[in-house]
């Protein structure tokens, strides 16, 4: 939805709040409630909750408040919205450490959630908040919630690792390494090899100038 990029993140971080307050409210069978009523019980001031409900387009009427099912329904939407997707690393090199190190979430709604890696010196290391996990735990650590697989171990390993997520509920891979990897038609294979994007970009200096 367009309007809800245009929700500042101060706002957005209050939300889970007000919906936790309201859904109280509802429970209670009341139909509005006043930016007062409201501030004393999430202790936020009214006037930010009148800003931030305006971005909802939730306007309130003077004497009357707001309409506690209207806000519900708008929360319940954005807050779905904004679910995380999660999503897995395998391979914490220099690559792949730089990746958990790099925060997805902050761009988009993605977040790499668990990390493995075959290298005992590895294992139990927290690197960028997320637990790097021994590839022996692969297919027991990947259930359902976890949608793709970022891919960035040593290119002799990556069919194998591929053949292995082609049996968990993995819907896509991102595969930074240069092997062309064969996976059954459910899965999706993005490729990404920056050192032939590399090479390709100087080629094209070279030859094709501006
Ligand atoms: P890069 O810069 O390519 O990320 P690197 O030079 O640090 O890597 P690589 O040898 O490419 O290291 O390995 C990347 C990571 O993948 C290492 O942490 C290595 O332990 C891990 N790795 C290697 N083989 C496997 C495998 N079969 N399963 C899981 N992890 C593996």
């Amino acid at each position: 939805m367009d309007d809800q990029q245009k929700i500042p993140q101060a706002t957005a971080k209050r939300l889970p709040l007000y919906y936790r307050y309201l859904e109280n409210l509802y429970g209670s069978g009341k139909a509005r409630v006043s930016s007062t009523e409201l501030s004393e019980a999430v202790k936020v001031d009214s006037a930010t909750i009148r800003r931030d409900f305006s971005y909802f387009g939730a306007l309130g009427r003077k004497g009357y408040g707001y309409d506690v099912q209207y806000l519900l329904s708008f929360f319940r939407k954005t807050l779905d919205q904004d679910e995380t997707t999660h999503v897995i690393l395998i391979g914490v090199g220099n690559l792949g450490t730089a990746l958990l190190n790099y925060n997805f979430a902050k761009n988009n709604n993605t977040s790499i959630v668990k990390a493995f890696d075959n290298n005992e010196e590895m294992i139990g290391k927290e690197i960028g908040g997320v637990r790097v996990l021994s590839m022996d735990d692969l297919e027991k650590e990947v259930d359902d919630s976890i949608r793709a697989a970022i891919v960035a171990v040593p290119s002799s390993a990556a069919q194998g690792i591929a053949d292995r997520l082609s049996k968990t509920a993995i819907q896509g891979i991102l595969n930074f390494t240069p092997t062309r990897l064969t996976v059954p038609s459910h899965i999706r294979v993005h490729h990404i090899d920056l050192s032939i994007e590399l090479q390709s970009l100087v080629y094209f200096l070279k030859h094709y100038p501006l």
